[in-house]
């Protein structure tokens, strides 16, 4: 089970962090992929553009080869058992918890103004959206590792508190050694829907502008050892500056390893030229999101076959919800006769 919330375009982090990993999983597993669009009320407070971008959410992962037939690929707020259960799971989450997990705190570093109790039951909501259909692997990117924390906690409290075994423990997956963080493209962190859209590749730029974002990237003349930056000393990774290391790391998603291991020997040998390694770069990244772009073109524009999807998923999403729920009210004791 996991979700994205429709905020913006899908970009290569949720590429690698997330649908690629859907995409395997749904041959082995019963899986259950929805948009997030409660998720994104916490966020949002225009909603325009909400049915704009829950289209295009739907588009892009079926673009990136989701089959809606083997998986139920669905609409969070179609599922109305989400919120009833996100309401038991309140019962379980302290606030003082909630009040310390990163994720609450970087919102309330962005967006000051609007400090919403959504925003810090998050995590009880995403508990929600896992627990209900009693799933075990969660497959997100490495951003997402705390809130599976917390919702391990829920499982463990409800079991307990009301004695019976009802959910599963989740955790965070990935087909890879470890989960994902794609950088950005600026160095300054992960590729995010939001933050600098010159530093995040989106599975809707087209050509030019991939060669463009890439080829306007920072890089630095790197010895290998720590560089300085306003005063302070930057995180170095892998022994290289981060705007340099995430060249490397974003290379190493779409192209061989000759090539890297090529650049890699430049970079030991003080030869690299960093404008042949963009060079390469924009043209495996070009490589890599135009199909998927076309493809999610022809989806979006296809609204009687996306209407059919949602449905589709959300009945799937609800028969397993409603198994879920009962379980669980007949744990909690609400049934009364
Ligand atoms: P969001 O866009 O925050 O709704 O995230 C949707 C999914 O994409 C989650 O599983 C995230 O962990 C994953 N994700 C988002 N950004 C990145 C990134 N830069 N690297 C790896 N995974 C990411």
């Amino acid at each position: 089970m996991s979700g994205i919330r429709p905020t913006g375009f899908l970009h290569l982090g949720n590429y690698f962090g997330a649908v690629r990993n859907y995409v395997r999983m749904q041959e082995t597993y019963t899986c259950y992929f929805m948009v997030a669009d409660l998720h994104a009320l916490t966020t949002l407070k225009e909603t325009k553009e909400l049915k704009g971008h829950v289209r295009r959410v739907l588009a892009e992962n079926i673009a990136c080869g989701l089959d809606p037939d083997k998986v139920a690929l669905y609409c969070q707020s179609h599922v109305p058992e989400t919120a009833e259960l996100y309401l038991f799971l309140n019962m379980l989450a302290y606030v003082g918890e909630l009040e310390k997990t990163p994720t609450f705190k970087d919102k309330v570093r962005l967006q000051p103004q609007n400090v919403n109790a959504g925003l810090l039951t998050y995590p009880v909501l995403q508990a929600a959206d896992i627990l209900l259909h009693r799933a075990t692997y969660v497959p997100v990117g490495k951003d997402q590792e705390q809130h599976l924390e917390i919702a391990r906690n829920y499982v463990n409290r409800f079991n307990q508190r009301y004695g019976e075994a009802v959910f599963p423990e989740p955790y965070a997956f990935n087909f890879g050694e470890e989960l994902a963080k794609v950088p950005s493209l600026d160095g300054a962190g992960k590729m995010s829907k939001s933050e600098n859209q010159m530093a995040t590749l989106y599975l809707a730029d087209d050509d030019e502008t991939i060669r463009k974002k890439i080829s306007k990237a920072k890089t630095e003349s790197g010895s290998g050892i720590s560089v300085k930056t306003n005063g302070g000393e930057r995180e170095v990774l892998g022994g290289k500056p981060e705007s340099v290391a995430n060249l490397f790391q974003l290379l190493k998603l779409v192209s061989t390893e000759d090539v890297l291991q090529k650049f890699e020997s430049d970079y030991q040998a003080g030869t690299i030229r960093y404008g042949d390694m963009k060079k390469e770069l924009a043209e495996g990244m070009v490589k890599f999101i135009s199909p998927i772009r076309e493809r999610a073109e022809a989806i979006r524009n296809d609204e009687p076959y996306l209407r059919k999807v949602m449905e589709q998923g959300a009945a799937k999403a609800r028969a397993s919800a409603a198994i879920t729920l009962q379980l669980a009210k007949d744990a909690i004791g609400l049934n009364y006769f």
